[in-house]
């Protein structure tokens, strides 16, 4: 049976290593705060070096039970641990709300969104093939195994508590890896959930295990294991600097390396498109954690002849969103995760305007409802030279770029070293066969705005990274191929 909690009795504070709860080696802690009050929710280990370094000696011994646990033993865990989260989403959904401050359907949403790639590689750990090569040489027989790689680190990000972390635990787990992750500091506590009902399906001891850390602390504990030569994989989501960071301190031991990091994904709207289709897929997902996900759409551009109708749909639409609270069961947009996030919104906004956009909705804080609250904003009259032409804003802004021509538009989607999402609209076949060709981006919306799924390969080109999270691509990352000659059989 599938034990249902209590919001209260998913909170923990502690690190989870070899199966048991514990502070912290040097007894630190920091606070967790919910982000639209400013109220500490409770207060998590603070961990360094020693507590990461003890993550990894629990993994390693771990790791021979659980590589040589039978498929569909590892799928079985889970199933259960599926169970246990689809049980339990209307709890985590509210933590995740609470702690990060997205409205309680998004919440919820993302708990079974996280939950539907644990089901998919519960399922996958069954179907690890090898290839029988055909023979080469009488007497001899030649084959590839898949073999887990061995200890995975997992360093996530704090825009989806719970989905960013499940996505990596859940593949590693089914290849016969053992875990150690460390969750983002401003939302540790779902994650610190994830891994008690993961306790409850009986992952083994070490398997799996977590540390929180406070940012100070974050690079000293994670160092540990970039140098350690036991583990062999990082699997990371988060900014690209970070990103370009552990890839070249990894590389003292050779790691495998999965980088999901950064976007600046264009949305394009030819004047061939359903119009009407064209808001609603930027309205779904360019809003979608208040503008705080690597794929929303960061600079949308509309053919000149639709320009003013598309814009003036768009703002009247943007205008409507409800701002408030998770707490507020209509709310649409919550409040951006910290203040360092309003700032860089807030010179965003200040940079385009000075630099003449015009601002249709929004362009300001909702400083009444708290400090981290930013109003949706339409900009119309984007330009190149814009900082949110550049860089992701990750908030609530929409700038339109206007252009003339297919080239021309092409040509300014890719006008970056990002290449994450990009999305288009059009009704024209032919053009939707050159443009989902000619666009450099690990993922392309053709009229549609809501392109993720655990079914499908999520990962980026360029300086958004490599490696791919879900699909049947997605155990790849974690398996290393073993070649087999067998000689002597004439
Ligand atoms: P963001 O800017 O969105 O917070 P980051 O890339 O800074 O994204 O953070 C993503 C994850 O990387 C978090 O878990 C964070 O603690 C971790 N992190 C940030 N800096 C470092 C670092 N120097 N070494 C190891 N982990 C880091």
């Amino acid at each position: 049976m599938t034990q249902r909690y209590e919001l209260s009795d998913l909170i923990r504070t502690d690190n989870f290593i070899d199966g048991k709860w514990m502070p912290a080696a040097s007894g630190k802690r920091f606070a967790v705060t919910d982000p639209a009050t400013g109220e500490v929710i409770a207060r998590v280990a603070d961990s360094g070096p020693a507590d990461a370094r003890a993550a990894t000696d629990a993994a390693a011994r771990a790791f021979p039970a659980w590589r040589d646990t039978l498929p569909k033993d590892r799928a079985a865990v889970l199933h259960r641990w599926h169970a246990s989260i689809v049980e339990n989403a209307d709890a985590l959904g509210r933590l995740i709300s609470l702690e990060q401050g997205k409205p309680f359907a998004e919440g919820r949403g993302e708990v079974m969104y996280g939950a539907s790639y644990v089901k998919w590689f519960a399922d996958e750990a069954t179907r690890i093939y090898g290839d029988i090569i055909p023979q080469q040489q009488r007497g001899k027989r030649m084959s590839a195994v898949k073999e887990p790689v061995g200890i995975v680190a997992a360093i996530t990000p704090w825009n989806f508590p719970l989905a960013m972390i499940a996505r990596k635990i859940a593949p590693a787990l089914a290849a016969g890896c053992t875990v150690i992750g460390k969750p983002a500091e401003d939302t540790p506590l779902t994650a610190l959930a994830l891994v008690m009902l993961a306790n409850d399906a009986c992952v083994p001891a070490g398997a799996l295990n977590l540390i929180s850390a406070s940012r100070d602390n974050a690079q000293e504990a994670v160092a540990d294991w970039l140098e350690d030569g036991r583990v062999r994989k990082i699997t990371f989501t988060g900014s690209t600097p970070v990103g370009k960071y552990l890839a070249r301190e990894s590389a003292g031991t050779l790691k495998k390396v999965s980088l999901e990091l950064g976007g600046n994904a264009p949305f394009i709207v030819f004047d061939d498109a359903d119009l009407d289709a064209a808001v609603a897929g930027l309205m779904a997902s360019k809003f979608r954690n208040g503008g705080q996900t690597c794929v929303c759409p960061n600079r949308v551009y509309v053919q000149s002849s639709i320009y003013d109708r598309f814009a003036d749909l768009l703002a009247k639409r943007v205008c409507a969103l409800k701002v408030a609270p998770a707490t507020d069961l209509d709310a649409q947009i919550g409040p951006m995760i910290n203040a360092r996030a309003v700032e860089k919104i807030e010179r965003h906004v200040n940079d385009a305007v000075k630099r003449g956009a015009r601002v249709l909705t929004g362009g300001k804080r909702r400083s009444e409802l708290g400090a981290n609250y930013y109003a949706p904003t339409v900009l119309a009259d984007a330009t190149p030279d814009m900082q949110l032409s550049c860089e992701e804003t990750f908030g609530p802004v929409v700038p339109l770029f206007r252009f003339d021509d297919e080239a021309e538009a092409i040509h300014a989607a890719n006008n970056t070293p990002f290449g994450l999402a990009s999305y288009f609209y059009s009704q024209d076949l032919r053009r939707i066969d050159r443009v989902s060709r000619l666009l450099e981006a690990g993922l392309v919306g053709i009229n549609e705005g809501a392109i993720s799924s655990e079914a499908a390969p999520f990962g980026g080109v360029k300086e958004s990274g490599y490696g791919r999270e879900g699909s049947k691509y997605g155990l790849d990352d974690y398996l290393s191929i073993k070649y087999l000659c067998q000689g002597g059989l004439e």
